[in-house]
């Protein structure tokens, strides 16, 4: 079973949003909300300062506590590549998952259900990028099994340096950003 991740080159990434845009517009996201988004980040200390631009959404975590959370197990552990995701029917919008992701990756849609970035799988299981990979002018996001060690994603995770956010949070993110 594979595990899938991103793989996201801060060197490369512009903010110019093209990736926010496409995914509400793959996953009809309703206006005012977001499944991903930009965040600037100042690094280092002065003289020596860095500035960070980084494409984030959910890190489909390996220890994910807006799974352990859930009252009704609408969030899941999904069988396709570990995908972290929500089943509709089961949510009930009681916002737990919400508040126990240190990520801020989630909001409750006003149908009433718990939302997030789904790594896309509809798109994935026809074999295709996520749309956010697919459309970046940069290339900066790879996305693929990280237990493929043949794969682009562990190729990177192996030459290049990297990192997670907020690893202290114990969540393990398979979304890594390289530096
Ligand atoms: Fe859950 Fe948040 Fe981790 Fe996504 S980033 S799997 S919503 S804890
Ligand atoms: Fe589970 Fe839905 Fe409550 Fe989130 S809002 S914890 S998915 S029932
Ligand atoms: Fe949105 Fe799909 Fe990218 Fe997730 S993988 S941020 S759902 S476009």
């Amino acid at each position: 079973m594979a595990r899938f991740g991103m793989v996201i080159d801060t060197r490369k990434c512009v903010g110019c949003m093209d990736c926010v845009v496409a995914c509400q517009t793959e996953n009809d996201v309703p206006v005012g909300y977001a499944r991903d988004w930009i965040t600037t980040e100042v690094r280092g200390e002065f003289p020596n300062l860095a500035m960070e631009i980084r494409s984030e959404r959910c890190n489909h975590c390996d220890n994910p506590p807006c799974v352990t959370c859930c009252p009704t197990g609408a969030s899941h552990v999904s069988d396709f590549g570990r995908i972290v995701k929500v089943n509709a029917s089961r949510c009930i919008g009681c916002k737990a998952c919400v508040a126990a992701c240190p990520y801020g990756a989630r909001y409750v849609h006003p149908k009433g259900y718990a939302d997030k970035c789904t790594f896309c799988d509809h798109r994935v299981k026809e074999g295709k990028d996520p749309a956010c990979v697919s459309v970046c002018p940069t290339h900066c996001m790879v996305f693929g099994d990280l237990d493929d060690p043949a794969a682009e994603v562990s190729r990177l995770l192996r030459t290049r340096k990297w990192h997670t956010l907020l690893p202290e949070a114990g969540t393990k993110p398979r979304v890594f950003y390289l530096t």
